[in-house]
This record gives C-alpha cells, structure tokens and sequence, in this order.
C-alpha cells in the first residue's frame, strides 16, 4: 500500500519527523521571540520565575512539557504555556509540510 508516491510505513515516518523537526523549529522561534536572537543562540533557557537554568533533558519540545506537566522542577512555576504553543504549532506545520511532500511525490 502506499500513499502519495511512497510506501505507508515511510510516509508515516516521514510525517513523524516532519512533526519533530517543526516541534524544534517551534520551540526555538519562541525562544528568539521572548529573548531575541542573542539570547537564544547563546544563552540558557531560565526558569523566569526562580532563574534555575534549565538542563536539557527539561527543553525537549513537547516531551518535557508532558513529563513535568509544563512546571519548573524546583519552584513548580508554570513554565511556558507559549512556549507549549509555538512547539505544537511548529509540529502541526511541519507534519502538514511532510504531508504537501508525500502527495506532491505521488504526481
Ligand atoms: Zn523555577
């Protein structure tokens, strides 16, 4: 069986990494959005609340945000429900954009 112009199992994959790809791209866009290019390319993310830096198992899109429920480990401030935003936005582009490339391939 296929889709577009490739098999399911690869489409799949392809959509999934699309996905990913677009949840990175997301969630820096929010980084640069609320600390300018500087700050994101050089600086750590903080927690804004108790200014703990943030390891990076704390920063991976969407997967961090569900194993702590979106809250700092040490003070449980909320942290970025924008930042949560940005990430599902970037993976719905993305999936969407691997999506356009599967049945584009199929012409
Ligand atoms: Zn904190």
């Amino acid at each position: 069986m296929t889709v577009g112009g490739v098999s399911t199992p690869f489409a799949v994959i392809l959509v999934v990494f699309g996905a990913l790809a677009g949840a990175v791209i997301g969630s820096f866009g929010g980084v640069v959005r609320s600390r300018g290019w500087r700050g994101a390319l050089h600086g750590r993310s903080r927690c804004e609340a108790c200014g703990r830096e943030l390891r990076w198992f704390e920063l991976v899109p969407l997967l961090s945000y569900a194993v702590q429920s979106g809250r700092c480990r040490t003070c449980g401030a909320v942290i970025g429900a924008a930042a949560l935003l940005a990430e599902a936005a970037g993976a719905a582009v993305g999936a969407a954009a691997a999506l356009a490339g599967i049945a584009l391939s199929g012409r």
